[in-house]
């Protein structure tokens, strides 16, 4: 790569960084971030073929490519088919101009990856991680793993575009900061962003484990679909909604918060938010294991569940199956309201197969309008656990590489102190 961070180093440029750090000789031209957009397929293309499909001028393509080319985001890559005389260039989006890192925190574990700007993996760090014992702690090992493999990987923090962090638990997507998590004691209104930008001054994006799942399931799994439902069935339940390509977050980021939705047809069985009846109280695992033990099956976990439901126990195969019509009493709503092309179910009571689906499909397709389901799917989630830490990075590298960011940090160069 010969336009590698490498020439870049000079402490100088952390004023770039904290704006998005794509700046590089020579550029600042307007419009360069609208022509990466087109080339964040992956596509190689000439100078000509880029001309012709922006309408643009061939000077004017071939100034905005120099900018990109000197940033870095945009690299050589070999050569057209010759029709006469020299064969022309192309050139093509370079990923691995900067990197990004994506931290995924559950109740007991913390994964992080660091990952190039199409959101792929280059190394990771897992460790059980107590979310309870509260933010210092975590973000601590949290700073120490980032350290780690930006070190290990050579990279710098001139390299590095930004922080998503997925937590589990509500969070106030514009401050980055957690909103009275129920699992998560001594995290309420914590600045998470301020704590990891006293180490790099880069964007720190914080959003709701579910939400990162979703993104991370859509670009992975489904990145030619534009609407997409994702569900968690673990301890907790919850939704994530990708519309119109756009993670929906709402007013304040509670957008898909369907855990304490009141589940139609459901006992009134007390719930951890002092209401009677709410999903997470009658349809997520901590409901399936209550009722298992309440009828003599014994379960502690998730993955007890499970491995129940795998090994031919009746009692566990139907608790699962009556939780996923309960799921789907409310999903049908989901269904009408978003018109979803897919819905995808995740978490770990998900791995349970066919059992929570069958329920989920049972009840959705029976409730809602033909033109709503006609070419409605109801699958299960593939990523499993890397789907945190790419949906993590991915919002991240969504933030970062709009036309307009991209231009704004390109001019930025100018202001570097
Ligand atoms: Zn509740």
């Amino acid at each position: 790569m010969p336009h590698s961070a490498s020439v870049r180093r000079s402490p100088a440029h952390h004023a770039v960084a904290a704006t998005g750090g794509f700046g590089g000789p020579g550029s600042g031209t307007p419009g360069a971030g609208e022509l990466l957009q087109l080339l964040r397929d992956g596509q190689p293309r000439t100078r000509a073929e880029l001309a012709r499909l922006t309408g643009l001028g061939r000077s004017t393509v071939s100034l905005r490519i120099d900018a990109l080319l000197a940033s870095g985001l945009l690299a050589p890559s070999g050569e057209a088919a010759s029709t006469g005389g020299r064969p022309p260039a192309r050139f093509a989006f370079n990923p691995r101009a900067r990197v990004v890192v994506g931290v995924d925190l559950g109740a007991t574990h913390g994964n992080i990856a660091l990952t190039d700007l199409a959101g792929q993996p280059l190394s990771e760090v897992a460790d059980d991680v107590d979310i309870s014992a509260g933010p210092i702690p975590v973000l601590d090992w949290v700073v120490a793993s980032i350290r780690r493999l930006l070190d290990e990987a050579g990279r710098d923090v001139t390299d590095l575009v930004g922080i998503g962090i997925g937590l589990p638990g509500p969070v106030e997507h514009s401050s980055g900061r957690p909103m009275r998590p129920p699992i998560m004691p001594g995290w309420d209104g914590y600045d998470v962003p301020h704590h990891l930008r006293r180490h790099w001054d880069v964007p720190v994006l914080v959003d709701n484990d579910v939400n990162i799942m979703a993104l991370g399931e859509h670009v992975t799994a489904h990145p030619e679909l534009d609407h997409l439902l994702f569900v968690k069935v673990a301890t907790g339940v919850g939704a994530g909604i990708i519309s119109g390509r756009q993670l929906l977050r709402g007013a304040v980021g509670a957008a898909g918060d369907l855990g304490h939705v009141a589940a139609p047809h459901a006992p009134d069985i007390l719930c951890t938010c002092g209401n009677k009846g709410c999903l997470e109280a009658v349809a997520s695992g901590h409901a399936i294991i209550k009722h298992l033990n309440s009828a003599g099956v014994p379960a502690k976990t998730n993955s007890d569940v499970v491995a129940l439901v795998r090994g031919g126990n009746i009692a566990a195969a139907q608790a699962v199956r009556q939780a996923g019509r309960t799921l789907g009493e409310v999903l049908a709503t989901c269904v009408s309201l978003l018109n979803p092309e897919l819905v995808v179910i995740g978490g770990s009571i998900a791995q349970a197969g066919e059992s929570l689906i069958a329920g989920i499909r049972e009840v959705v397709y029976g409730r809602s309008l033909p033109l709503a389901t006609a070419h409605l799917q109801i699958v299960s989630a593939t990523t499993g656990s890397q789907a945190g830490v790419i949906g993590a990075a991915t919002m991240v590298i969504q933030h970062a590489l709009t036309a307009d960011r991209v231009d704004e940090a390109l001019a930025s160069k100018s202001s570097v102190r």
